[in-house]
């Protein structure tokens, strides 16, 4: 079997969303949390080393897929041609357990009732039949997405299977290869403390800070997406920490 796979650039990731909208669109899926692929937008720091971070989560197509090891979990299975990790409708069972072994949140649910329906990413393999590329990877308009076969992709971008705050890739082997964003760098030099009393200056508008601290130290909770949760608690958790839109 030769296992393909994605390469995900996270330094040209715009978190446009092209991608997903067009996983929803080829794939004739629902509006709401049947989210085969999600692009998840979170930010880290405080002023002025604030940084946005995005990540691409499909499902990866594990080398090691612990969905299918999943206790009692029937009815998904890894197919050899390409290596995706598929679900048989006609014998899908159990697959809360499948889900909840993903590190991913790759296994999606239409609902939070027990017997919702599950479905995944197929890894576009109808397309691939086609001699297509994945639909997410061919709607990019950054050009952030690759798809092929691993060995190809890792001759072309190296070896790295990590990017910061995903699940360390010993475990389940993602079918994937990572290139993370750039360090991030001052473009233009600034004084903190003058920007902070431009900030103050609103004119009569009330000031929005009332000392340094408040911009410096951002209180817990203050901000909605401050890290990345791959596996939502509900399917509403799951719309807000995808933005709530039907990509
Ligand atoms: S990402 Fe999750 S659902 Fe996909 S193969 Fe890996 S463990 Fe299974
Ligand atoms: S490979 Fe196809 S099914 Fe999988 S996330 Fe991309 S567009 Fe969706
Ligand atoms: S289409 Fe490309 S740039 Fe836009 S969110 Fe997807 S991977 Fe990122």
């Amino acid at each position: 079997m030769v296992q393909y796979g994605f390469f995900f650039d996270q330094s040209r990731c715009i978190g446009c969303r092209a991608c997903a909208v067009a996983c929803k669109d080829w794939n004739d899926l629902p509006e709401g949390p049947v989210k085969w692929l999600r692009i998840y937008e979170y930010e880290k720091g405080a002023f002025p080393n604030v940084r946005v971070h995005y990540h691409f989560i499909p499902c990866f197509h594990c080398e090691n897929p612990i969905c299918i090891d999943a206790s009692s979990a029937r009815g998904i299975y890894k197919e050899e041609k390409y290596g995706a990790v598929l679900i048989d409708p006609d014998k899908a069972t159990k697959l809360r357990d499948a889900a909840a072994a993903c590190l991913y949140g790759s296994i999606v649910f239409e609902s939070d009732a027990s017997d919702a329906k599950a479905s995944k990413c197929t890894m576009c393999i109808d397309r691939l039949e086609e001699g297509l590329l994945p639909v997410c990877v061919a709607a990019c308009p950054t050009r952030a997405l690759d798809f092929g076969p691993l060995e190809t992709l890792q001759r072309k971008y190296g070896t790295n299977r990590d990017l910061e705050d995903l699940p360390p890739s010993t475990l389940t082997k993602p079918s994937a290869i990572f290139k993370p964003h750039s360090p991030k760098k001052q473009l233009v030099s600034y004084d903190v403390n003058k920007a902070l009393k431009l900030l103050a200056e609103r004119g009569d508008l009330p000031s929005i800070y009332s000392t340094a601290e408040d911009v410096l130290n951002i209180p817990e909770g203050l901000l909605k997406r401050n890290k990345l949760v791959l596996k939502p608690n509900s399917v509403k958790d799951l719309q807000e920490l995808t933005r709530d839109d039907n990509a």
